[in-house]
């Protein structure tokens, strides 16, 4: 359906461009931006393995062109974020979201296919996630699996922030797609679709009258099963959120700062982060300043304050950090409370999610 989509948006001319991602193998691609619609067939799928960080790679085009994706609910919430800051025009960018239970760290998980599954990275063809099971598929045709939990319990299944993320169903999107709520008769043949701003309905519409993807109402068990779905890996998030912060309720400020001492100054947590629009004149890109107070440089102060209301919550920090810092858990320890508050989750201007009430008539 995501693949769908995009190819009738760019062929009938809704956008200019997509981004894509191209693949190197199973664990790796980067993103693309693409005319061609033969590189929006070739990007089908879904890669578990993959953190591909859009948001950054959207900004170098300036606003030039108009541009659709398919994006996590984290990354939609960059764009967002990136949209408040003035620096992505958001009526030039079309979104599509992905259902996203967790990404895995592409280099832990070459490792544990060899190590746990007993298999050669280079030879895993194709991916799969079902019944909460890693499934690689191997060029012979032979399928291994392994499930998530085993693999969380030795730290080797997803990356630590995903299995506390709050956001799963992308309803900060134009539109929310996903596989919970698929009926049996459709699981691998459909894709659950939340039509979440008129834009959204623009690009679906396009896609039926296309001829490029069909459109039938989600049952009202459907919709209830997506529901509950979402609301057992909520739980699940609440409870390894607890798990992981409320310890660190007790942290003191001494030991905060002791986390630090290992920076190196590189700046590759600001780099990566998709809220970031600060320039190379803002203060947050000055490391130890002579007139740095507290002892924490005022970079780290900064972001600490600036990452309160925006963080995203993908944990690219703490992915680059040389030092090992555990960033994400730092920043959220700040961001966790204000955006609990605020119900300010998933990035929306108005912070709740504007449900475009579209009826099926509508679209076909
Ligand atoms: C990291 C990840 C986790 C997921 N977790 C869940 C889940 O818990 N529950 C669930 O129901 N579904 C999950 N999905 C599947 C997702 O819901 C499907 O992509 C969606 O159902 C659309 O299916 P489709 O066949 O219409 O997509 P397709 O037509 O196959 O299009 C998928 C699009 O997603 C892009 N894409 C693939 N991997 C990534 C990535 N890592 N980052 C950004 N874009 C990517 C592809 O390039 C393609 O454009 C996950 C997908 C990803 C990428």
């Amino acid at each position: 359906m995501v693949t769908s989509v995009l190819a009738g948006a760019l062929e009938k001319g809704l956008v200019e461009n997509v981004v894509v991602l191209k693949k190197s193998n199973q664990y790796e691609a980067v993103p693309v931006l693409t005319s061609d619609v033969n590189d929006v067939y070739a990007s089908v799928g879904s890669m578990h393995m993959l953190i591909s960080n859009p948001t950054k790679y959207l900004r170098q085009f300036q606003n030039d062109t108009t541009i659709a994706l398919a994006a996590k609910p984290c990354d939609v919430r960059g764009i967002r974020e990136q949209q408040k800051r003035n620096v992505i025009d958001g009526d030039k960018i079309f979104t599509i979201g992905l259902n996203c239970g967790g990404t895995m760290m592409p280099y832990k998980i070459r490792k544990v296919t060899e190590e746990v599954y007993g298999v050669n990275p280079d030879e895993v063809r194709a991916e799969e996630i079902e019944k909460g099971k890693l499934i690689l598929e191997t060029a012979d045709g032979e399928h291994h699996s392994q499930s998530i939990d085993e693999l969380e319990e030795e730290d080797n299944g997803r990356r630590e922030n995903c299995r506390y993320c709050v956001v799963k169903i992308a309803t900060n999107a134009d539109l929310a797609c996903g596989n919970w709520g698929v009926m049996p008769d459709y699981l691998g043949k459909g894709t659950f679709v939340e039509v979440m701003t008129e834009k959204g309905a623009e690009f679906l519409r396009n896609a039926v009258a296309g001829g490029y993807a069909e459109v039938k109402e989600a049952s009202e068990p459907a919709a209830e099963a997506r529901g509950k779905v979402n609301g057992i890996m909520l739980k699940m998030s609440a409870k390894t959120k607890e798990d992981i912060f409320v310890p660190l309720k007790s942290q003191t400020l001494q030991e905060f700062k002791k986390e630090l001492e290992n920076c190196i100054s590189c700046g590759a947590c600001k780099a990566v982060c998709p809220p970031c629009a600060c320039g190379p004149e803002a203060k947050c890109t000055v490391f130890n300043d002579p007139v740095d107070n507290y002892d924490i440089s005022l970079f780290h102060m900064i972001r600490f304050l600036h990452l309160m209301d925006s963080c995203v919550g993908c944990g690219q920090c703490s992915d680059v950090c040389p030092a090992d810092i555990p960033l994400a858990r730092l920043y959220r320890k700040f961001a966790d409370p204000m955006q609990d508050e605020l119900n300010f989750i998933t990035g929306m201007d108005d912070r709740t999610p504007p449900f475009f009430d579209v009826k099926l008539e509508e679209v076909q």
